[in-house]
């Protein structure tokens, strides 16, 4: 391979994580090449995002208000019916000192609509994008990955070499074996059948954009508006199930709302999609893993193609985009030629590792779903190590954002927009202890934070005594000064 590769960087994948990678790459001036296998827009699964998402990540990416644009429902919180307690209960997101005014809020996206925008940002930002090309394989030559072997739209293959691979291609494909293991979670062996319905009741105003998930007999059930008529709806369930499942999805799909009593009523006047991207029902099994490496020389994994945990607390995109960030950062640093690569990428992998470690403890607690709403509260506050009310701990870790004090721009931030009275919401929920959480719950807090409060306040703190910090606009490492 040439010294002088025709590209610093292949992206494999367009979701999220491999947009956002290949968009901070573009914007630090590198020459960026993305191959994804399909055309967009395609259908994917994962529609309820979370605030430090919308407004960290897709502020630094400068998509803020395209997406304001595009009409998606403003998601305030979630709706839960969980727990020892019978009724539902609600955790809004302005509960949150650091996410008061116009960053409480979520989005429920149409994924194949959100991920084009993020996609064709992408391309704006001078991302070489092509679509309908398969990566085959990495290239590995010295013991370093130099490019990749894809397939074109045309069905030619070819090779394409660049300094950094970065692969981003999600869940089905076996690009992840070059970097690392897969790891299956022992504890969450679970299935998810899936599908969409017209005309399902919304929760009352002003909740009625909510995530609401709702505990049964056979395990839980998600329902997230994804418009005003349109609604996603989806049980997870034991994986012994999966052969039954198999063989009558739509029966089976049927069959668990018809046993969970809420879902049940909000969807009595509705009807199930049958035709287009949303007329299928669906099933994922095996989603839960962790790759037992992230990177090696020339290449790095990020989002789904790395790790995934659960989906009940809507975190897969905020993991592909949080990897997104720090590989860029990661990659950027390197080719600028101002910090070794064994460094920039052990800061990479430990933050995401704590990342994904901090998730998969909180969501093995919540799936004690017997525990009462008090020692919920007092869990919550107990993981997090601080002196807030028990309701906003739990707020804080459920946005992907850092305890009170945590963030140099937390208190800035918060008077600037934090509304007079917050409204009603009454949050829950609790983890076991976890020393990491605090630190890590700081840096998502602070991803989101330097992205309203702009360049101008410096470095980041930083996560390990040890590590590195964030450079003043997010997209590097620097040493502490
Ligand atoms: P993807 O979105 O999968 O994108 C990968 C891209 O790579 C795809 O476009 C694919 O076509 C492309 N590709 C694949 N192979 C190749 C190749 N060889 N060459 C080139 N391109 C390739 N997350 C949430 O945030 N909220 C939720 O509510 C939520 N619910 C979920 C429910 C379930 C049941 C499951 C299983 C997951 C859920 N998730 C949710 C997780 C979410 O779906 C993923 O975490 C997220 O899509 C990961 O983004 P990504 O960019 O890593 O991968």
């Amino acid at each position: 391979q040439s010294a002088h590769p025709e590209f610093d960087v292949i992206v494999a994948g367009g979701g999220p994580g491999g947009a956002t990678a290949a968009t901070l790459l573009a914007k630090r001036g590198h020459r960026v090449l993305l191959l994804e296998k399909e055309r967009f827009p395609r259908y994917q699964i994962g529609e309820s995002l979370l605030p430090s998402t919308v407004h960290g990540v897709c502020e630094m990416l400068g998509v803020s208000d395209e997406l304001a644009r595009a009409g998606f429902p403003v998601k305030r919180g979630g709706t839960f019916r969980w727990g020892a307690n019978p009724d539902p209960w609600t955790f809004t997101f302005a509960l949150s000192r650091k996410l008061a005014g116009r960053t409480s809020t979520a989005y429920q996206v149409d994924r194949a609509r959100f991920d084009q925008i993020l996609l064709e940002n992408a391309r704006k930002h001078g991302v070489d994008v092509r679509e309908e090309h398969e990566v085959l394989a990495l290239i590995e030559e010295d013991g370093r990955y130099r490019g990749v072997r894809f397939r074109d739209d045309s069905g030619a293959v070819a090779t394409a070499a660049a300094r950094y691979v970065v692969v981003a291609a999600g869940s089905s494909t076996a690009l992840y074996k070059g970097v690392g293991e897969r790891v299956y979670s022992d504890f969450f062996r679970n299935v998810a059948v899936f599908g969409y319905f017209e005309g399902g009741k919304r929760l009352p105003a002003p909740n009625e954009g909510n995530i609401l998930c709702s505990a049964f007999d056979d395990g839980w059930m998600w329902y997230i508006p994804i418009s005003d008529t349109l609604t996603s709806v989806g049980a997870v369930v034991a994986s012994e199930r999966a052969a039954t499942i198999q063989k009558d999805r739509e029966g089976a799909l049927h069959g668990f709302v018809d046993s969970c009593p809420i879902v049940r009523d909000y969807l009595s006047e509705a009807r199930r999609v049958t035709s287009g991207k949303y007329g299928e029902v669906r099933v994922r099994k095996d989603y839960s893993y962790r790759s037992t490496r992230y990177w090696r020389p020339g290449a790095v994994l990020v989002g789904d193609a790395a790790c995934f945990v659960d989906p009940v607390f809507s975190t897969g995109v905020h993991l592909a985009t949080y990897s997104g960030v720090l590989a860029a950062r990661s990659i950027s640093t390197v080719l600028s030629g101002s910090l070794p690569e064994a460094e920039c990428f052990r800061e990479f992998e430990r933050r995401y590792a704590r990342e994904l470690e901090v998730y998969h403890t909180f969501l093995q607690a919540m799936y004690n779903i017997n525990e009462s709403e008090s020692s919920y509260f007092w869990e919550a506050r107990k993981v997090l190590g601080t002196d807030q009310p028990d309701e906003e701990a739990f707020v804080d870790l459920v946005a992907g954002v850092s305890a009170p004090g945590a963030s140099r721009f937390g208190d800035a931030l918060r008077d600037a927009t934090r509304p007079e009275s917050l409204d009603e919401g009454d949050a829950v929920f609790a983890g076991e202890g976890t020393r990491f959480l605090g630190s890590v719950l700081r840096e998502a807090g602070d991803l989101q934070l330097r992205a309203v409060a702009g360049e101008q306040d410096g470095p980041e703190p930083g996560m390990f005594p040890d590590g590195l910090v964030s450079s003043a606009d997010g997209l590097s490492w620097e040493r502490r000064a």
